[in-house]
């Protein structure tokens, strides 16, 4: 699993390690973006306990929230 520090904007713009996303996350992720499960490999969630934040790990600013489910 890799990870890297980024800026979330949900956790006040600090920065914040993000992770790959497990399976379950990489479905919901595939299912917003409408582009499968191969793009959303691009995108990363942020570990910070509570955040729902995902974003692209090469395009910080393209990002949105997972379902309040993965809270
Ligand atoms: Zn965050």
């Amino acid at each position: 699993m890799t990870v890297a520090s980024k800026h979330c904007p949900n956790c006040g713009n600090s920065i914040q390690k993000f992770r790959t996303l497990t399976a379950d996350e990489l479905t919901s992720v595939a299912a917003t973006v409408g582009h499968g499960r191969a793009d959303a490999w691009n995108y990363r969630r942020c570990s910070h306990e509570g955040c729902l934040r995902v974003q692209r790990h090469f395009k910080a600013d393209d990002g949105f929230n997972l379902p309040e489910s993965f809270r």
